[in-house]
């Protein structure tokens, strides 16, 4: 499934073509990789719709790919013929610069994503980094693996950033796909650590309080208790002005979203220095994942025995699955089928 420009859904609700391209040869130290499944995410909303476009056309979107290793590329060594492999966001960075000998490779500025910058898993076959594959815990199904890839690698990275320690008081703003796993990571990580759920929707708020979370209010709301870290997963300004007001001093605000929307920004206007930055507080974003996000995530995973709602489409449905993506029309991660 070929990505050929920028366009909005909305006017164009077949973004991708199905063709017939090429196949990828596996360069030294790649391996071939026969696509079983990929996930359908968000940020491939960004790519279509020019948000995160894509430096080069065509491309083959997709970055939470499953699949066997078909063949190896010269001095290849890491994986065999037949092994199943997971690929994620990071498809390569330049392994030499402070960021990437320095355990911070997200911020590399040679930093490629599968399926932005160079080909991802819309497709049957795909060559990549041996480095840069995970072997998956037998545990996960591919269908399964696929969707645990990408929100969950990135929610994994948002909670080391936030810092918390056990005992403490975590605040999540917006209560997505990404900010539930967050709330059951932090739950299985830290017992003692208490949760506190800032969401517009009532049923959002139920669902986190079923979750677990000690306490849920709106997004404007003050919470009961000064909070030491807030991760925010919204597309908004105005949860960031809220949160942090509700910060303990010294608190982190983690911002774990790839852009801002520009509606409501002049809210910021309203920060006030005494009551939302004085005394130390931080405010930090998540930018891409690391290696170590993701295999430290699929570890987490297994050992939680997380199984997410997976709805399945073929690959030729990519479009569909997209267009109702945008719409969220329901529940569950998506994962396209390939073979
Ligand atoms: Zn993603
Ligand atoms: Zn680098």
């Amino acid at each position: 499934m070929l990505l050929e420009r920028v366009s909005r859904l909305e006017e164009n609700h077949e973004p991708l073509r199905f063709t017939e391209i090429n196949n990828p040869l596996p360069a030294e130290n790649e391996i071939l990789v026969r696509v079983s499944v990929c996930g359908v995410c968000h940020t491939e909303l960004d790519e279509i719709e020019g948000r995160t476009a894509p430096p080069r056309f065509p491309i083959v979107p997709g970055h939470q790919v499953v699949g066997t290793v078909a063949a190896l590329g010269k001095n290849a060594g890491r994986f065999k013929l037949g092994d199943r492999v997971g690929i994620a966001w990071i498809f390569s960075a330049c392994g030499t610069c402070k960021f990437c000998t320095s355990g911070s490779e997200n911020l590399c500025a040679d930093f490629k994503a599968t399926g932005r910058d160079v080909n991802g898993g819309y497709a049957e076959l795909l060559s990549v980094h041996e480095d840069f594959a995970y072997s998956l815990p037998d545990a996960f199904t591919d269908t399964e693996a696929a969707p645990l890839l990408c929100a969950g690698a990135i929610g994994y990275r948002s909670l080391r950033l936030s810092k918390i320690a056990d005992g403490q008081n975590l605040g999540l703003t917006g209560f997505g796909a990404s900010a539930h796993l967050v709330l059951k990571m932090a739950r299985h990580l830290y017992p003692n650590v208490r949760i506190f759920v800032f969401a517009r929707s009532e049923q959002e708020r139920g669902f986190a309080t079923e979750l677990g979370a000690v306490w849920s209010g709106d997004t404007k709301a003050t919470s009961p208790l000064k909070l030491d870290a807030i991760i925010d997963t919204t597309p908004a300004w105005i949860p960031i002005v809220e949160a942090l007001k509700n910060l303990e001093p010294g608190g982190r605000l983690i911002i774990n979203a790839i852009r801002k929307e520009e509606k409501d920004k002049e809210i910021l206007l309203g920060l006030s220095y005494p009551n939302h930055l004085w005394l130390e507080k931080e405010i930090k974003t998540v930018a891409n994942v690391a290696r170590s996000d993701v295999s430290g995530f699929l570890r987490l995973a297994a050992d939680m025995q997380i199984k997410p709602e997976v709805e399945e489409y073929s690959l030729q449905e990519a479009n569909r699955a997209l267009v109702e993506l945008k719409a969220a029309k329901i529940r569950g991660a998506k994962v396209l089928r390939v073979r």
